[in-house]
């Protein structure tokens, strides 16, 4: 369940827009007016129960950048400096070879701004390189 979809905020939401949004929705989704829907209406106020309470909302905020990271980290399959990769002779780009059998491709002139981090997606699966310039 994500509380911030639900209310239609995000992580930089103030506490007064977040208050705001609870309310908007909770009369939108409210059974006597929408009956279809009347998961959505305790989802949002379990929602609020979390994200209204600021020792509750620090802690979900926190749990939620732990869970993005390691989907993160499960996705990323190197992390390179520009000199791991191998030059291609018939096409002028750089490339390293994914698990897959595909290959990450890296126009030359991504490489040029220094000291950034690329983020390469696979020609052939989901996987990213994470190359550092
Ligand atoms: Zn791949």
């Amino acid at each position: 369940m994500d509380c911030y979809e639900l209310l239609g905020c995000n992580e930089n939401s103030t506490h007064e827009e977040l208050k705001r949004a609870y309310h908007e929705r909770l009369l939108q989704f409210h059974p006597d007016k929408n009956n279809t829907n009347v998961q959505k209406f305790f989802d949002i106020k379990a929602a609020w129960q979390v994200l209204g309470n600021p020792q509750t909302r620090k802690r979900y905020d926190a749990a939620c950048d732990q869970e993005r990271l390691e989907q993160e980290a499960n996705l990323v399959y190197a992390r390179i400096s520009s000199s791991d990769l191998e030059k291609s002779d018939f096409e002028n780009t750089f490339f390293y070879r994914c698990r897959c059998g595909e290959r990450y491709l890296v126009e030359p002139k991504t490489l040029e701004a220094k000291n950034t981090r690329l983020h390469v997606m696979c020609d052939g699966c989901t996987l990213v390189i994470i190359v550092e310039t």
